[in-house]
């Protein structure tokens, strides 16, 4: 089935706009919030009826760090289930052929089996800091199963673990955690202030490249039509602290940092498994080395201040 035209909601973010470096084979429509407003089914609807697409990557969310996924744990809910419910909706009445959502390793059960598979998506509840956010995302899941048990439609989803990359959100509060640390650097050489760092700095995270995502996600659309979602990060894991101290490097800060031990810093791991992708055939030398990916964001955030988003 030949897949030409492709919507990407949430096509002005992080994700989104790695899109736009990818090879013309593609024609890309990227939209964002003051497109269309996906919260709203009829402004959904239209969206889907303008543009006619062959496929859509779903990325569109209301996304935050520890802090903002916490604070409006409401809000995160209900963006974010009417957002992919709205959707997935339209895309079904349109007949869209294909549907590749992003959902994310927060979903997974906060006492899963190490490490996380798609068969123990719904085992149990998810971590505290976040159940909104993740429950919501769980939802495109078993919305998508539905609609393929009842109506045909294939729809599948993709599981990434923590990403970042040019474009990122640089909120200090509204953030994740790269972005985070780049600017309390970056800060830090300009105030001569001490940055600080929330938890211990022990937490493991896997980090993946975020226009890594966007190849694998059109690498699914080619190759993948199950009802399962994927896991599609890199299985490395890193200590918060090791993060910090390459960013220190990349940006030429020599200076102290101290940390925070009374701020969330979220589960301690979550390592993923991604057989699954490479069975599929993703080579999984085609990840960014991630010192590589993590010098090119400080140097991308460097030549961008202050015109970044959450900065300015
Ligand atoms: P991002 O940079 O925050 O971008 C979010 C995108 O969603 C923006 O294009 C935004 O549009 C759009 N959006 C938000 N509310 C909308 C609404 N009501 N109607 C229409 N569009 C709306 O996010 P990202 O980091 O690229 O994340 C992309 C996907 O990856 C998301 O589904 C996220 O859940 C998932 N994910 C991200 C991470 C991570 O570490 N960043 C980790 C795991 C999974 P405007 O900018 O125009 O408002």
């Amino acid at each position: 089935m030949v897949m030409k035209k492709i919507l990407v909601t949430g096509g002005t973010g992080m994700v989104g706009k790695s899109f736009q470096q990818l090879s013309n084979k593609y024609d890309f429509t990227l939209l964002g919030s003051n497109d269309y407003d996906l919260r709203d089914s009829s402004q959904t609807d239209a969206m889907v009826k303008d543009t006619e697409p062959d496929a859509i990557i779903n990325l569109a969310a209301r996304v935050g760090g520890v802090h903002s996924n916490s604070k409006y744990i409401a809000d995160f809910f209900k963006d974010n289930i009417l957002m992919n419910t709205n959707l997935l909706d339209s895309a079904r009445k349109y007949n869209t052929k294909k549907v590749v959502s992003l959902l994310s390793t927060c979903v997974y059960p906060d006492d899963a089996k190490y490490p996380l598979t798609p068969e123990q998506f719904n085992d149990g509840p998810p971590h505290d800091s976040n159940f909104g956010y993740a429950y919501a995302k769980r939802m495109v899941d078993v919305y998508s199963r539905a609609l393929r048990q009842q109506y045909g439609c294939n729809f599948i989803c993709a599981v990434p673990n923590n990403l970042y990359g040019l474009h990122d959100n640089f909120h200090l509060e509204d953030g994740h955690v790269i972005p985070a640390i780049i600017r309390k650097v970056h800060g830090a050489k300009i105030t001569g202030d001490i940055p600080v760092f929330w938890g211990s700095g022990e937490n493991l995270r896997e980090f993946t490249f975020a226009s890594d995502i966007s190849k694998i996600l059109l690498f699914l659309m080619e190759n993948y039509s199950g009802d399962l979602p994927v896991n599609i990060g890199t299985t490395e894991e890193r200590t918060i602290k090791s993060v910090v101290d390459l960013i220190c490097k990349f940006m030429n800060y020599n200076g102290a940092v101290t940390w925070d031990t009374n701020r969330p810093s979220g589960q301690y791991r979550k390592p993923s498994c991604n057989k699954k992708l490479l069975e599929l055939g993703w080579n999984k030398n085609d990840y960014t080395d991630f010192e590589k990916g993590l010098k090119m964001t400080c140097e991308w955030y460097t030549q961008n201040f202050p015109n970044v988003r959450g900065v300015t």
